[in-house]
């Protein structure tokens, strides 16, 4: 398992369902804790894994949260901007508004149904990884100037995957050769 990098398609896939919640989903989302520790994040989707399914995993202050098929049920009117970033695009922070406060469904690692209130932290990590389960990134919700000022990292970001595809797609030919 890995985190995928910005330009990788399956971070702009409308994620599915989960129909059910088992010991392989719950293996996945352990591993899942993990390697958002290990790359310091407090929060990784599943579609960050290259597995467009609608889970994610968040951790805040220590407490993780494992959520399946999340919704939000009621979003508050207070809109607050906070500095985000993302492990899929690395070097990269801005601005992001978003409500301050939402109340949210999902299904926990044991397929319980779960409702409850968010605020601040947990509001704004369950927000950005609910995006990402529908393909959105949060530099499509920065500003129109920031987005200009990110537009070149961005395309050095999409780049460098293409560089990747066609190293590997040239690995396959010369396999395929010998
Ligand atoms: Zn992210």
């Amino acid at each position: 398992m890995k985190i995928v990098l910005y330009g990788n398609p399956t971070l702009r896939v409308k994620s599915a369902e989960v129909d059910k919640v088992d010991d392989d989903l719950r293996k996945t989302l352990d591993e899942m804790v993990e390697l958002m520790r290990s790359a310091n994040g407090v929060g990784l989707a599943a579609n960050q894994v290259d597995i467009p399914k609608r889970f994610f995993v968040l951790e805040v202050e220590g407490n993780v949260k494992k959520v399946v098929n999340p919704e939000i049920i009621e979003s508050g009117e207070e809109m607050v901007e906070f500095e985000e970033g993302c492990l899929s695009i690395p070097g990269v922070y801005k601005k992001v508004t978003r409500p301050e406060k939402i109340k949210v469904k999902y299904l926990d690692e044991n397929g319980e149904e779960k409702v409850e209130e968010l605020t601040e932290m947990w509001s704004r990590a369950f927000q950005h990884e609910l995006d990402h389960l529908d393909g959105i990134l949060f530099t499509d919700r920065i500003s129109v100037l920031n987005k200009r000022l990110v537009a070149k990292k961005l395309e050095i970001l999409k780049k460098d995957y293409n560089i990747f595809l066609l190293y590997f797609l040239l690995q396959y030919y010369l396999q395929l050769c010998i």
